[in-house]
């Protein structure tokens, strides 16, 4: 499992959604859409899933228990 990841449009900085999945489920997904606070601007971002990615943790820096959430 991983975290799907947006970039903040304000700092271009990586931020978790609070959505867990893995790749493969992430891409066989359809279209969607979520919204998510962002802990480096304190906004809320709107982001479509292909903007997204899956950070997992053997390849990615995502550390659980960090407590954001969408
Ligand atoms: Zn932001």
């Amino acid at each position: 499992m991983g975290m799907v990841m947006i970039k903040c449009p304000q700092t271009g900085r990586a931020i978790p959604t609070g959505i867990e999945t893995d790749r493969e489920s992430f891409r066989r997904l359809p279209v969607f859409f979520g919204h998510t606070r962002c802990p480096n601007c304190n906004a809320n971002h709107d982001w479509f899933a292909r903007e997204a990615w899956v950070d997992e943790p053997s390849v990615g820096r995502w550390r659980r228990g960090a407590g954001f959430r969408a």
